[in-house]
């Protein structure tokens, strides 16, 4: 028998994992990858899909499809429920079960509001394609139904639009939300100016892209502000309902009124972190992400590797403390690899190596034109803003799309938007205007349709 090798999610970690093992380096082993989708899906571009920039085939790849020349590779849709270290299984909600010699567990994260979940509805966060169709459909609609409305402070909640967390994803979002309301829509709408839109970025810290230089999250605080964004620091939201959201700053607390809310955030670790614990009895950070050893195995079980966002995981370069590993992309793919070399070495009988991540930096767009980058180099730390750190932003993202064609369509649909300001994925299915609630303010029956201006 040759040795089965399992892997649980092919986001970032678990794609590079399973590509570790191809050719040669993967003669003698079987790989079954299983993932709850059928795509893989390249996360840092999905705000271009919820803002109607890029379709989803653009940014995602069928899982099957990327295996195709790798024989070893068995791809199974489905969702793993359950691990038992001791049999060397792996449940499907199904009930079926997959039977590992080794493991490496890739699932990845989700959202997290902070023990408010019954925001969730209100709010939706950005993890998955759905998600992002959500919040594409959420803000198309709000615009349709501002045409429709006659009362003016109805009209103005609808086109108030308000982004929750000023990390890269909400700094994206809401930087592209201004776009859309001053430069794609304005001429298409006869009864609303699309551009009296408010969008307002609210961030509890004090300051926006907080992994970044402070010096850069200023930078991107005034490119937002240039953009039109109403950036709100020290803002902790307290409350989130059908009408809006409450937040409370040293000011004292406000009330936002917004049909449209999106949730940038928190993020917490996969709920599969809480049944490797259940499992093996490894231990979970505060965000539910499984601690690991230096070699990304968990402690007392060696044939189970966890990596990417659902690992608690430390590089250890020779002769500098042990530095936790970010929660990004270049981090998930370093310990793919890391985990199949480990494996490769077990089944040689050598000893593992530890894990070391070769950071290269940070990058954040916030719009057209304007982005922030903070990237290490021999030299020193090599930062940069607007214009060219927009334009190293775009060629690094459509270098590390996964696939020829993704890195074609997307950068016509780039050159085309840039030259055009249009946004070709405006079509949604689901054309349903915004609820109005009873409690509402904005919550009087909606009024027949004004006649056209003019
Ligand atoms: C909106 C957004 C923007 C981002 N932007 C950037 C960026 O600009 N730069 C950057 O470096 N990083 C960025 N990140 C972070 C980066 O995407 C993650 O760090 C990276 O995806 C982590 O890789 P992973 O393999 O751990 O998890 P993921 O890529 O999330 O993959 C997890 C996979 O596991 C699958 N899965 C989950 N649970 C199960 C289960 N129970 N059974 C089967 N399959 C399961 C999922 O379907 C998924 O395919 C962004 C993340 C988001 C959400």
């Amino acid at each position: 028998m040759r040795p089965q090798i399992l892997i649980i999610g092919c986001g970032f970690g678990g794609l590079e994992a399973a590509r570790a093992f191809s050719g040669s380096r993967g003669a003698d082993v079987d790989i079954t990858v299983v993932d709850k989708t059928n795509h893989h899906l390249f996360q840092p571009l999905l705000y271009q899909v919820a803002t109607a920039g890029l379709s989803a085939p653009s940014i995602a790849a069928p899982i099957r499809h990327l295996f195709r020349r790798q024989p070893n590779v068995t791809t199974l849709l489905g969702e793993v429920v359950a691990i038992d270290a001791q049999a060397r299984t792996a449940t499907l909600k199904d009930g079926a079960l997959l039977r590992w010699d080794h493991l490496i567990v890739a699932a990845g994260a989700t959202h997290s509001y902070f023990g408010r979940d019954d925001w969730a509805p209100y709010a939706p966060g950005l993890k998955t394609l759905d998600d992002a169709f959500e919040i594409r459909r959420r803000v198309l609609m709000a615009f349709e139904a501002a045409e429709l409305e006659d009362d003016a402070a109805k009209r103005a909640a609808l086109l108030q639009f308000v982004v929750v967390g000023g990390g890269p994803t909400g700094v994206e979002l809401a930087g592209t939300f201004a776009e859309i309301a001053r430069h794609t829509l304005p001429g298409e709408f006869r009864r609303i100016d699309p551009r009296q839109a408010r969008i307002l970025l609210v961030e509890g810290g004090p300051r926006v892209l907080a992994a970044m230089p402070e010096a850069l999250s200023e930078r991107a605080r005034e490119q937002l502000s240039a953009l039109g964004v109403d950036v709100r620091l020290g803002a902790r939201v307290t409350g989130i309902d059908a009408d809006g959201l409450d937040v409370t700053t040293a000011a004292g607390a406000e009330r936002l009124h917004s049909r449209c809310v999106v949730w940038a955030a928190g993020v917490a670790a996969s709920p599969l972190g809480r049944a490797l614990a259940e499992a093996t009895g490894c231990t979970l950070d505060r965000a539910g992400r499984v601690v690991v050893e230096p070699d990304l195995s968990l402690p007392g079980h060696p044939r189970i590797q966890v990596i990417g966002d659902l690992a608690a995981a430390q590089s250890h370069k020779p002769g500098h403390p042990p530095r936790p590993v970010p929660g990004v992309s270049p981090g998930a793919k370093q310990m793919g690899r890391c985990a199949a070399a480990n494996i490769r070495r077990q089944l040689r009988g050598e000893a593992t190596q530890a894990f070391r991540y070769a950071d290269y930096g940070n990058l954040a767009t916030i719009g057209r034109n304007s982005a922030v980058v903070d990237l290490g180099s021999p030299a020193g730390p090599l930062r940069f803003s607007g214009y060219f750190a927009w334009l190293f932003w775009l060629f690094a993202h459509v270098y590390f799309l996964i696939g020829y064609r993704n890195r074609f369509v997307v950068l016509l649909d780039w050159a085309w938007a840039y030259w055009t300001y249009d946004r070709g994925a405006r079509v949604v299915a689901n054309a349903a205007l915004p609820a109005l609630s009873e409690a509402s303010p904005a919550s009087a029956s909606r009024p027949a349709p004004r006649p056209p201006a003019g």
